[in-house]
């Protein structure tokens, strides 16, 4: 069973979704939880497992520290960064310093035009391992590897499964997601849009192929690049879908 929480809870969701639950705060809990995070304009999500802390990664505008530890100081943290835009990994000096115990994990060809600082700062702190319950869906990159300078990074996004029920889908543009399709459980049932829910993002094919989908959420700020976009909420609704925005809820969490 999932039951969803908000951190601020307004009644007129609760009037529109009855059989949701909702709660006011996070907290440590017996079963697995996921969090996106309201960091502003940016994307730093969380799978809580009794002895891990896996985040999808770990950017944005404003930083949570202690609801972040209240979840995971304990735990091993292990973080994966679907591209290197700041405001996917812009938290990660911080979070160095937060949790002594964390390693990144970091695919050679995602940072391949990326031949800086983060480099290094990434291959500190290599994960050795991937947790069993995380499917990682890499980007075809080719043509961006090809080009001398990289301006655009969505391209290079990876994108994660948790569980066969939750997609992270980066900042992968639409090309990219519907590559994806096949390697996609149609059981999905919660999917965090791609690119904040930018034109560039969102496949239709994608609302199409998870026939299961019951939530989407979008983590964003719309003031800063006006995300989610119309055309995405255009081809959501048409589908019957209504996301939740980051911006409005908080960190919206789900409780298995
Ligand atoms: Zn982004």
């Amino acid at each position: 069973m999932v039951k969803t929480c908000f951190d601020f809870v307004r009644p007129s969701f609760y009037l529109l979704f009855p059989l949701l639950f909702l709660c006011a705060s996070i907290s440590p809990s017996g079963s697995d939880q996921f969090v996106i995070w309201n960091v502003g304009q940016g994307q730093w999500t969380t799978y809580v497992t009794l002895n891990e802390c896996f985040h999808t990664d770990f950017g944005g505008e404003k930083f949570n520290l202690r609801a972040v530890s209240q979840l995971c100081a304990k735990k091993k943290n292990l973080f994966f960064p679907t591209h290197l835009d700041h405001d996917h990994v812009g938290f990660h000096a911080k979070l160095s310093r937060a949790f002594s115990s964390h390693c990144v994990f970091l695919h050679e060809h995602i940072i391949a035009k990326t031949g800086d600082t983060k480099k290094k700062i990434f291959h500190a702190n290599q994960c050795e391992y991937k947790p069993q319950y995380i499917q990682i869906l890499l980007p075809n990159i080719k043509k961006a590897s090809q080009q001398r300078r990289v301006t655009n990074r969505n391209p290079t996004s990876a994108s994660v499964v948790i569980k066969n029920k939750i997609w992270i889908s980066g900042d992968a543009p639409k090309k990219q997601e519907r590559l994806w399709l096949k390697h996609l459980n149609k059981q999905i049932d919660i999917w965090v849009l791609g690119h904040h829910g930018s034109q560039t993002s969102t496949d239709s094919s994608v609302l199409v192929h998870l026939k299961n989908l019951k939530t989407i959420v979008a983590s964003q700020r719309y003031l800063k690049h006006r995300h989610p976009s119309v055309a995405a909420l255009k081809t959501l609704k048409v589908r019957g879908h209504l996301p939740l925005l980051t911006e409005h809820w908080g960190n919206v969490i789900f409780q298995f």
